[in-house]
């Protein structure tokens, strides 16, 4: 059978023009949607993805503010200035980039940005809301993964999905998402014993490992659909998913690309949360008049 490639890009550019829509109108009635991204590493290829954030930002109409604070930044400054940023009213959005300073404990600082500006559902009560059906920014990434089926029509109510990672960050609020919308879920991980006994059953296999070549296409049936979370950097330099392509291609009906494919829509996810967070905050200007009527 031939393996349909399921690309990223039109759906990230469908995503990125209702995001652009959407900060005009904002715009148009004085507000400006601003993304606050908070950086403490020299890692060339992290602070590249930044300025690539910050480059699709703008030329969507939203604000980007890029706080470096250099692979030298303390737990104390990280948590000072997130928590400044919780409370500036002209930021609407905020994204805590990995990695941090050798040291600096992640969880301590994610749960210093406030859910209604938790735009990469990074905050521990973001996945609590989402794990209860309450309104909450999820993580973009596990949400490319369920917006690129729907765009691709696949059907997830009623089918088995196997979702190979259970990180905070991937694995366990996709499960989420997909549960959210009928699928039968099941999380695999290190110690799960032989992949295929999970993935040869499923309609549905979402590998978010971080294991280059993981996925085999003998550990598939026919017909089903593969996407790819993974990004791994081969010694090459090149970059590459979980998925090993070369035998999955044939078995599966859809594979997504890496790169092009998750990666794409995650961040294109960002800045239409970023927008929708503005759209749902207090306004900046009445914000403050508000603050200065109280005082
Ligand atoms: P992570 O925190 O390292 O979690 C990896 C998960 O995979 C863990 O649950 C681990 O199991 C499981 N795992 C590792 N080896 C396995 C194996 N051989 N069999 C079954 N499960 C295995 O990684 P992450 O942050 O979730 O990211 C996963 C991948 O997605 C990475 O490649 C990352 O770069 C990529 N990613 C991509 C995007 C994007 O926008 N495209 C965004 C975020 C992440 P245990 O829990 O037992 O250790």
């Amino acid at each position: 059978m031939s393996t349909n490639v399921l690309s990223g890009k039109k759906l990230a550019t469908l995503i990125r023009q209702k995001a652009q829509e959407q900060a005009q109108v904002l715009e148009n009635s004085g507000r400006h949607p601003v993304l606050a991204v908070v950086v403490a590493t020299d890692d060339e290829s992290t602070l590249w993805y930044v300025r690539s954030i910050e480059r699709a930002a703008e030329r969507l109409g939203i604000g980007c503010r890029i706080i470096d604070l250099g692979p030298e930044a303390t737990e104390g400054v990280l948590a000072s200035v997130l928590q400044d940023l919780s409370a500036e009213p002209s930021v609407n959005g905020i994204i805590l980039q990995t990695p941090l300073p050798a040291g600096v404990k992640a969880d301590a600082l994610i749960g210093l940005i406030t859910p209604e500006k938790d735009i990469d559902g990074a905050n521990p009560l973001s996945l609590g809301r989402l794990a209860v059906g309450q309104p909450a920014f999820a993580p973009a990434t596990a949400q490319a993964v369920v917006e690129l089926l729907e765009h691709f029509q696949v059907p997830i109510a009623g089918r088995n999905v196997a979702v190979v990672g259970r990180s905070a960050v991937v694995g366990k609020p996709l499960a989420l998402l997909l549960l959210e919308r009928d699928a039968t879920v099941t999380v695999c991980h290190s110690k799960s014993g032989p992949l295929e006994r999970y993935t040869q059953p499923a309609d549905v296999v979402v590998v978010a490992a971080g294991r280059a070549g993981l996925l085999k296409g003998s550990h598939l049936s026919p017909e089903t659909v593969v996407v790819d979370v993974g990004t791994n950097v081969l010694p090459d330099g090149s970059l590459v998913g979980d998925v090993d392509e070369a035998s999955v291609t044939g078995v599966a009906a859809g594979l997504t690309p890496v790169p092009g494919g998750v990666g794409s829509v995650t961040t294109a996810l960002l800045l239409l949360h970023t927008v929708e967070a503005a759209g749902q905050q207090e306004p900046a200007q009445l914000a403050a008049a508000t603050s200065a009527a109280r005082t």
